[in-house]
C-alpha cells in the first residue's frame, strides 16, 4: 500500500534507523501536503515505514520522529512511552523517597518525546512543550499521566505560552483543575523546602537540573562565605544555609527571582545570614571588591545556537576570570554552562583560559552534569547540554 508520508532521500534513513529522532530539510526526497502539527509517516526512499513524525515550523528540522517502525502513535503507544518513563523515575528511588518531590518525569529526546518537558512537583504536574505536535498530544497526556501516576495527582498545569514557536498564541492553563484554590507550592528536594511558583516562575517553575549539584555544595559549605550568582529561586542558597554557611549573598538580575529566593529563605528562617542582591552578575562582580570563600555561577545559556558558540565562550572566559578574582585562597568556585553547543571538552577549556588570565593556580575537584531524571537517548547526543566544574582555586 503507498502511504501519503515524507519520503526521505536515498541514504537519509540511516540516521533514522539509528533513531536519532530529527529529520533535516536536507534528507528530504518528497513532502506530503501537511501543516504544523500533523503526524505523518516517514518512508525511505523504496517506500518502507520508518517511523512516524510531528512536523516542525519550518526551519533547518522538519520535522522530528515520535516512533519507529510499525507502531502507530496512538494512545496505546504514549501509555507505554509513559510507563516507560515512570519506571526509570522508579527505579532511582524518585517515588519512594521521603526527602525529594520534585523530578523531572519527561526530559524531551531523551526520553522519546521530542519537543515536550514534564516536571513533578509534590503532586502537581507542569507540562511545558516547545513543538504544535507535542501541544495537541497534551490532553491525551495528561489523561494517560492521570490513570498510571503511581501517587494521587493534585494537577495538571500546562505552561507553555513561552516557549511555543512564536506563531501559536497559547494561555499557561491547567488540564486537570487542583481541587481546591489554595493548592500546596511547597515542594522538598533532598529534605529541602522550596516554594516553586509553576504560575509565575522561570521554565516549569523550578531548575531541577541542579539537584544533584546542589547537594554537592551543599557539602562544601559550612562555615563558608558565599555568593551565589544567576540564584534564580535560591537553590544552591538554601542547600548552604541549611547545611551551615556563615553568610550566603544571593544575586540575581530579575527581581521576581529575588522575591522567590526570599520566600525560600524565609521558610527556613535564614535572613539574618542571607543578603539577595538584584543586578546584573558580571557588573556586580567587577565592580565589587568583596572576597568569597565560594561563589557560583549558573547563568543562562549563552548561546542558544551554534553561530554564537564564539561569543558565549569568550563571555563565559570573561565571567569566570572575573569571579576568580574574588575568590579567597583555598577556596572554590562553582561554575556551569547550560549552553548545548558548548561541549564538556569546550567548557573546560574555557576555565582553563580564565585560570591563567586571572593567575590563579585552580584544582577540578569535581565534574558535574544534569541527574538521571534527565537522561540523553545515546543517538541524540544533543540533549547533553549541562556541565560544570567545582575548582579549588589557591
Ligand atoms: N542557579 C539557579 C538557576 C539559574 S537560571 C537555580 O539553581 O535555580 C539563570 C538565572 O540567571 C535566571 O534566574 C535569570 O533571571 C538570571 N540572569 C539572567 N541574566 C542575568 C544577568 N545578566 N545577571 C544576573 N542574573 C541573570
Amino acid at each position: 500500500m503507498e502511504l501519503d508520508g515524507i519520503i526521505l532521500k536515498r541514504g537519509k534513513e540511516k540516521a533514522i534507523l539509528r533513531r536519532h529522532p530529527w529529520i533535516f530539510s536536507g534528507a528530504v526526497h518528497q513532502m506530503p501536503a501537511c501543516t504544523e502539527g500533523d503526524t505523518l509517516p516517514v518512508l525511505d526512499a523504496n517506500g518502507s515505514l520508518l517511523g512516524h513524525a510531528h512536523i516542525q515550523d519550518g526551519g533547518s528540522i522538519l520535522a522530528k520522529m515520535v516512533s519507529f517502525g510499525k507502531i502507530i502513535p496512538d494512545k496505546s503507544f504514549w501509555t507505554q512511552q509513559i510507563k516507560r518513563a515512570l519506571s526509570l523515575r522508579q527505579s532511582l528511588g524518585l517515588f519512594e523517597s521521603a526527602t525529594n518531590n520534585i523530578f523531572r518525569l519527561i526530559h524531551g529526546e531523551g526520553d522519546g518525546f521530542p519537543g515536550l518537558v514534564v516536571d513533578y512537583y509534590n503532586g502537581v504536574i507542569v507540562f511545558q512543550s516547545y513543538s504544535w505536535g507535542m501541544h495537541l498530544l497534551k490532553p491525551l497526556l495528561a489523561e494517560i499521566f492521570s490513570e498510571v501516576m503511581p501517587m494521587p495527582l493534585k494537577a495538571i498545569y500546562d505552561k507553555s505560552s513561552k516557549t511555543m514557536p512564536a506563531h501559536f498564541e497559547e494561555e499557561n492553563q491547567y488540564l486537570l483543575q487542583p481541587r481546591s484554590e489554595s493548592i500546596e507550592h511547597i515542594a522538598y528536594e533532598n529534605g529541602h523546602p522550596f516554594n516553586i511558583d509553576w504560575i509565575n516562575g522561570q521554565k516549569t517553575g523550578f531548575f531541577i537540573d541542579q539537584r544533584d549539584n546542589r547537594q554537592l555544595l551543599g557539602a562544601y559549605a559550612k562555615d563558608k562565605k558565599i555568593l551565589n550568582t544567576f540564584c534564580y529561586s535560591g537553590g544552591f542558597s538554601i542547600y548552604a544555609l541549611n547545611n551551615g554557611a556563615k553568610e550566603v549573598h544571593s544575586l540575581d538580575s530579575s527581581q521576581g527571582a529575588i522575591d522567590l529566593t526570599d520566600a525560600n529563605v524565609a521558610l527556613g528562617q535564614h535572613q539574618i545570614r542571607h543578603k539577595s542582591i538584584v543586578a546584573d552578575a558580571m557588573d556586580y562582580i567587577k565592580n565589587n571588591t568583596e572576597k568569597y570563600d565560594i561563589i557560583i555561577l549558573d547563568p543562562p545559556a549563552f548561546a542558544k545556537h551554534l553561530s554564537a558558540k564564539n561569543r558565549a565562550t569568550k563571555a563565559y572566559q570573561r565571567l569566570n576570570q572575573m569571579a576568580l578574582k574574588h575568590i579567597k585562597p583555598g577556596g572554590m568556585l562553582f561554575t556551569f554552562s547550560c549552553s548545548q553547543v558548548i561541549d564538556y571538552t569546550l567548557f573546560r577549556n574555557t576555565i582553563t583560559a580564565a585560570a591563567i588570565e586571572a593567575g590563579r593556580d585552580t584544582q577540578i575537584i569535581n565534574r558535574l552534569f544534569q541527574p538521571a531524571d534527565h537522561p540523553v537517548s545515546i543517538f541524540h547526543p544533543e540533549g547533553e547540554y549541562l556541565k560544570g566544574l567545582a575548582l579549588k582555586v589557591d
